[in-house]
């Protein structure tokens, strides 16, 4: 039974992590490939651009 409690547990974690994920709340994006990221980058880690701005939240 322990070990059924601790995988419940875990997936609730991932569930919660997925929708927080899903939430779109991207700060920053990519001008040049259209990246969200979620962090102030100097270069985009996809396409190593500077083009990293703020994305307006609402
Ligand atoms: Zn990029």
């Amino acid at each position: 039974m322990g070990l059924f409690n601790d995988l419940g547990k875990k997936f609730e974690k991932l569930k919660q992590t997925a929708e927080s994920s899903a939430d779109g709340e991207a700060t920053h994006g990519c001008k040049e490939c259209e990246t969200l990221l979620y962090t102030d980058y100097d270069e985009c880690p996809e396409c190593g651009s500077d083009s990293v701005v703020p994305v307006r939240q609402d």
